[in-house]
């Protein structure tokens, strides 16, 4: 497929349009026109186009690609060669942010929903990052191990004042300032990856249960989803490539 083509598609699938985002999303650098082959990772780190260079990829797939907002347009340092390789190797990069952790088929928070089995599972709001559901009456120990083993990762509890959970609300990445959204959408416990130190004391004055649960663990599966719906309906291969980040 054509590298502009593949990225009409996923910006129409992905419905960019609809999220305010603090990065780009879509073709971030120009590589060769046809597409033939993508490698797909959580974070456009150097560590992840060594990969796509050895293994001779087309393309880069991210959900944490570059050209944030608030950082210093200069092409310096890490960033010069980052985007050297990538431009030397003729290989596109595509990131994909927000659109990635708020869809309904592909994006994070809906596949955490599937992987911790939650029912009724939905944004807040319409478009809201933020989603919550309902559980099977655990305790604040009983989520914290189906988070480290769905996760792989052992996650920072802090503990809230409700015995019984039933009412979950989670967002992916460092989305601990959701904190106060979660507690007005009734939820007893919220999960997201980051934690800041402010995150503990509002937590315990709210009473809510507060799970750290890994930025990287918890959006690990939107980026997979998406390179499987490319191969299914585009026919092109992938191939995930998971660079481990304890954070
Ligand atoms: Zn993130």
């Amino acid at each position: 497929v054509n590298n502009f083509e593949l990225e009409d598609y996923l910006n129409r699938y992905l419905h960019i349009t609809q999220y305010q985002d603090y990065t780009l999303n879509g073709l971030q650098i120009e590589g060769r026109p046809h597409v033939e082959k993508i490698i797909c990772g959580v974070t456009a780190s150097l560590a992840l186009i060594e990969h796509a260079i050895t293994e001779k990829t087309d393309a880069i797939l991210v959900h944490h690609g570059y050209f944030w907002k608030g950082e210093s347009p200069a092409i310096t340092a890490i960033k010069k060669r980052r985007i050297k390789a990538l431009l030397q190797n003729d290989i596109n990069l595509y990131g994909y942010h927000l659109p990635l952790d708020g869809h309904t088929e592909v994006g994070n928070n809906a596949l955490l929903a599937k992987l911790w089995r939650v029912e009724q599972a939905a944004p807040i709001a319409a478009c809201d990052l933020v989603w919550s559901g309902e559980v099977d009456d655990l305790s604040c120990d009983d989520l914290s191990a189906v988070l480290s083993r769905s996760l792989q990762r052992q996650p920072l509890v802090i503990k809230g004042g409700k015995h019984r959970i039933r009412r979950l609300a989670w967002c992916s990445g460092a989305a601990q300032d959701y904190l106060e959204k979660a507690v007005r959408s009734g939820a007893d416990a919220f999960i997201s990856g980051e934690i800041s130190e402010r995150t503990y004391h509002e937590a315990k004055e709210y009473g809510i249960h507060y799970f750290a649960a890994g930025h990287h663990a918890t959006e690990r599966y939107g980026i997979q989803a998406l390179g499987e719906h490319i191969r299914e309906n585009i026919g092109i291969e992938y191939q995930f490539i998971d660079c481990p980040n304890p954070v």
